[in-house]
């Protein structure tokens, strides 16, 4: 059982480790010189919408790798857009924002990027404001990989419903939606489990609570769709290729059922933070022989090479930060 975090012995805010810069209104700016006003707190959040992107460290080339950097600047244009928000930077802009931010913070090591947008005139921030450009600020910080860890997970299926697109579309990757996934993951730590899966109001999977979900029968990769109330996630859908074009894995996109997970040959998890991770059991009923099964972990270790750059056909999904030699 996962006991109760002791929040006292936890390091304060004050007191973490962290970059020495972040980015924010068009610069790089000091840690400690990044302030708005506390009144912006709270109603900001409510119509923000963010990124959370990795940058893998490839220590024999000496290079910082951002993954599918593309991507998820597209995606958080698409985000804006959905929350009817106006950039004031263009995507090369960001670009050069996030590998330039990581560069001056001299990171040689595996990093996350949070690129965050915002509506800095929105006060009381349920009201409805679109005319106010959208603020940006990008936080880094060092993050470990988890891949190759061993790190495998136990699921519950979660007694809260995802949230649906004609309420609060997860197609947005809006700071709101967080609710919801916190929802679950807190239900899943109290009772013990690593991760909650969520059902949409059809009652289908949809996801877990920050990663995509795949299960494998009979050889068979099998993911929801985008309609299910999904998150349309970029490691989804690079595992998708992987698995089709390298691994020889025929995927399909279909409505999952509940029980199918409890039967399945094998589960995991994909997304940036969880990368992809073997779920050995959900409900307590073990999946497979309760082990990492041989597929996820042919995929856990293609996808390894991918993300560090020593899988020379992917290098497209990678954007490197330091001058290249
Ligand atoms: N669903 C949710 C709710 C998430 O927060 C994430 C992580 N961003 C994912 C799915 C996976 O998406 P991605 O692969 O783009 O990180």
């Amino acid at each position: 059982m996962t006991s109760k975090p002791d929040i006292k012995s936890q390091p304060q805010p004050a007191e973490r480790p962290h970059a020495k810069y972040l980015w924010h209104g068009g610069e790089l700016v000091e840690w400690d010189q990044a302030t708005v006003h506390i009144s912006m707190m709270g109603w900001t959040s409510i119509s923000s919408v963010f990124e959370g992107i990795r940058a893998y460290w490839n220590e024999e080339q000496q290079q910082l790798f951002v993954f599918h950097l593309d991507a998820h600047l597209k995606r958080l244009y698409q985000s804006m857009k959905i929350m009817r928000m106006d950039c004031l930077y263009s995507p090369e802009q960001l670009t050069e924002a996030i590998t330039g931010l990581l560069r001056a913070n001299g990171f040689r090591a595996d990093a996350y990027v949070q690129p965050l947008a915002y509506f800095t005139g929105g006060i009381p921030g349920y009201e409805a404001v679109w005319e106010d450009p959208a603020e940006v600020v990008i936080t880094p910080r060092l993050a470990p990989s988890n891949l190759g860890s061993g790190k495998l997970a136990h699921c519950n299926i979660s007694s809260w419903n995802r949230i649906s697109d004609n309420v609060m579309p997860p197609r947005a990757k809006a700071i709101s939606n967080y609710q919801n996934s916190r929802y679950v993951s807190t239900e899943s730590r109290v009772n013990g489990y690593d991760y909650g899966i969520i059902l949409n109001q059809q009652g289908k999977v949809a996801e877990a609570s920050y990663a995509c979900i795949f299960i494998i029968r009979d050889g068979v990769a099998i993911t929801p769709p985008v309609s299910a109330g999904i998150l349309e996630s970029i490691t989804r859908e690079t595992v998708r290729q992987l698995l089709e074009n390298e691994l020889g894995v025929p995927v399909l996109e279909r409505d999952v059922e509940r029980t199918e997970l409890y039967i399945a040959d094998e589960v995991f998890l994909c997304g940036t933070a969880v990368e992809v991770q073997p779920v050995v059991s959900v409900d307590r009923y073990r999946v497979g022989d309760g082990e990492t099964g041989p597929i996820v972990s042919r995929l856990e270790s293609l996808f390894h090479q991918v993300v560090r750059g020593n899988h020379p056909a992917r290098s497209h999904w990678l954007h490197p930060v330091y001058p290249q030699a």
